[in-house]
């Protein structure tokens, strides 16, 4: 694990400076569809100058009320959001990478175990929730929906 780290944090030294000059939207959302080791959806939200982030096993639903897992997964840097691509095979999260979606929000309530927000996105539109269900191993499990 450690070993992979490194190696990741190489990765976005790497590709960070390729990304300067974008112009983005502040607070940044954006879901990534990574198809990795399984094909997910990584939900990443602006907080505190970094992208919180949450791995999807099924695609975000525009049908209010209609949950999704959300698994909470470390920070990752702003601009990775921005970035899409192939990680190398070695590092952490190896496959393809593709913006799902992506644009901002305003946060409408946030604690440890809520998050309410109003996203602008091209896809997801409106007021979403997360909600802090569980811990099931090492997993930190909320659900995802539009309210
Ligand atoms: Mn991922």
């Amino acid at each position: 694990m450690a070993q992979n780290e490194e190696v990741s944090k190489n990765f976005y030294d790497e590709i960070l400076p390729k990304l300067s000059g974008r112009k983005f939207s502040r607070p940044l959302y954006m879901v990534h569809e990574h198809n990795a080791t399984r094909l997910h959806w990584d939900l990443r939200l602006e907080f505190d100058g970094v992208l919180e982030s949450w791995a999807l096993p099924k695609e975000p639903s525009l049908v209010k009320g209609v949950k999704r897992l959300a698994i909470h997964v470390e920070p990752h840097p702003l601009l990775y959001g921005l970035w899409e691509g192939t990680i190398p095979k070695g590092n952490y999260g190896a496959g393809t990478v593709k913006i799902w979606d992506t644009g901002t929000f305003d946060t409408l309530e946030r604690s440890e175990k809520k998050i309410v927000v109003n996203i602008k996105g091209k896809k997801l539109k409106g007021q979403y929730v997360l909600i802090k269900i569980s811990f099931v191993g090492s997993n930190d499990n909320w659900l995802f929906f539009k309210s």
